[in-house]
Formats: structure tokens, sequence, C-alpha cells
């Protein structure tokens, strides 16, 4: 018998949380299914998908439910994204990448770059990553819980530039959060590096953590829409070729 830890990774091995058959906002201007990974490494206060952080819950949905669904819908969905939780922290999410390429669908991937060295080995099979820069390094442990985050994530953002694959990078900002101190400094630090389609996205609370809600109803939403109105003035005048504030 083959020991399961020895053996490499296969699709059916992924820790699948949910699939949404159809998607037009996943990846900005194709039609896409979009698989769920279960785990995440991080802690982001704003996370509103706080149920897909346990790293040892099984998977909801088979591998062969998302192979079914693209023999279905061939001819109508662009590609397969992969979000999470933190997709890239499963070895089986490489051969379920090569699955979708091998059924003729294109393949994206949302990330906060956790893991560069697997994200290196998975950029040859992606043509479009979604990447959450989630603050300027040295305030990461703040923001996601990890003092090592920040490297890793900004060491992701540089594979990912030097890999040329199309994508977006995402800064996500709420009242009071360091990164909405520093977003326009982490605008043009990205800037800098290469990046050339730039999302300001605004954290929403539906599905966020009761704390983090209790923490919402404190703020002034007023003030904080003027904030957000400067900030993406500032932000638009860097020159991305690309910038979306959503
Ligand atoms: S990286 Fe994403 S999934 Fe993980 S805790 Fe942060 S927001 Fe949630």
């Amino acid at each position: 018998m083959i020991d399961a830890a020895a053996r490499p990774a296969r699709a059916h091995d992924l820790q699948i949380a949910g699939l949404v058959p159809l998607s037009s906002v996943d990846w900005p201007g194709r039609l896409v299914a979009t698989v769920f990974c279960q785990g995440c490494p991080w802690d982001c206060g704003y996370c509103h998908n706080p149920g897909l952080r346990d790293c040892d819950a099984p998977g909801v949905v088979e591998w062969a439910e998302v192979e079914a669904l693209l023999a279905r819908r061939s001819g109508l969905l662009d590609g397969v994204v992969f979000t999470g939780g933190e997709a890239t922290r499963q070895d089986a999410l490489a051969p379920a990448m090569r699955r979708v390429r091998e059924l003729g669908f294109a393949v994206g991937l949302h990330t906060g770059g956790a893991y560069p060295r697997r994200l290196a080995e998975l950029l040859p099979l992606v043509d479009w990553v979604g990447l959450d820069i989630k603050a300027l390094p040295e305030d990461y442990d703040g923001v996601v819980g990890s003092a090592v985050g920040g490297a890793r994530a900004w060491d992701s953002l540089e594979l990912l530039i030097g890999a040329g694959v199309d994508h977006e990078v995402r800064l996500t900002v709420h009242p009071g959060s360091p990164q909405a101190a520093t977003a326009v400094e982490v605008a043009w630090r990205l800037r800098a590096a290469g990046v050339r389609a730039f999302a300001l996205q605004d954290a929403r609370t539906e599905g966020t953590s009761p704390e983090f809600r209790a923490e919402a109803r404190a703020w002034d939403v007023a003030a904080w829409r003027a904030r957000l109105a400067a900030l993406t003035h500032e932000i638009g005048a860097i020159g991305f070729p690309s910038f979306v504030a959503r």
C-alpha cells in the first residue's frame, strides 16, 4: 500500500470548501467557475471567509464535481479561479491547475502570497493572478498576525512581476488600519515594483467576525468616505495603467 503522505499530491486531494459554478467578478472580464480552497495560515481582522481559515477542516466538494461542471460548461466558461482561504497552501493545487489546463480552460488564482516558493512553481500554470498586498512589509504582523508575512507577500509580488503574468494587486483598507494610513506609500512601492493593475478595496463587514463588526459600528462613516475619496484621488495620480477603487 502506498503511504498517502509519501505519494505526490493529486488534484483529487484538494480540500475544497466551495464551488461557485459561474462568476463574472472573480477574474475581471472573464466568466469563470470559482473553487474555494480550505485553510489559511493568516488571521486578518477583516476576513470575510473566517470559516475557510481552519487548515484541518476537510473539504466538502469533491474534485470530480469540478471536472463534471467543466464538462457541462465547456464553451460557456473561460476558466477556473482558485481562491480561498489561501489556495497556495495546498500541494494539490498544482495538479488541479494542470488538470484545468488539460481540459482547455484558463487558470486564475487569488492569493495573499503567503507561500512564495510554491507560488514560483505555480506561476507557469496560471494566466492571471489577483494578489492581495495587505500592508507595508513591516506592518504585516498587525494586519495578518504573522511577522514573516510581509517578507513572504512582497517576495511573492516580485516573483509575480518577474514572471510577467497578467495580474491585479489589491490593497484592502478600513478605518484605523495601518494599511489605510500608508495606502499611498504602498501604492507607490507597488508601482515602482512594476505593478500594472491596482485595486483599492474598501473592507466590507458582511461575513466578518463579530469583533470586526463591533469595531465597524464605531466608525465615522462620513469621515471614512472622505478619506477614501482622497486616497482614490492620490493613488489615481500615481499612473497605474489600470486602477480601480471598489
Ligand atoms: S489571507 Fe484571506 S482568507 Fe486568510 S485570513 Fe486573511 S482575508 Fe482571510
